[in-house]
């Protein structure tokens, strides 16, 4: 799934710095926030990725974010 690619790609690239699912699906000129957030499900837990409660570190809105380590 190419989507997986690129938000693992984009997550990475922030470094340890937590997005959120909106943030996602607009920096990668996604249509559908449902599509990032099924994405981020699937990089949770794997490679190094982490989804965790806090403040996403482009919007600053509290919630599920994701990061890598
Ligand atoms: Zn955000």
């Amino acid at each position: 799934m190419r989507i997986l690619d690129d938000v693992a790609r984009f997550v990475a690239r922030l470094g340890p710095e937590p997005v959120c699912d909106p943030c996602i699906a607009q920096k990668l000129s996604l249509d559908d926030v449902a599509l990032a957030s099924h994405a981020r499900h699937e990089l949770a837990g794997s490679h190094g990725f982490e989804r965790f409660k806090g403040a996403c570190s482009l919007c600053d809105q509290s919630g599920m974010v994701i990061r890598r380590h």
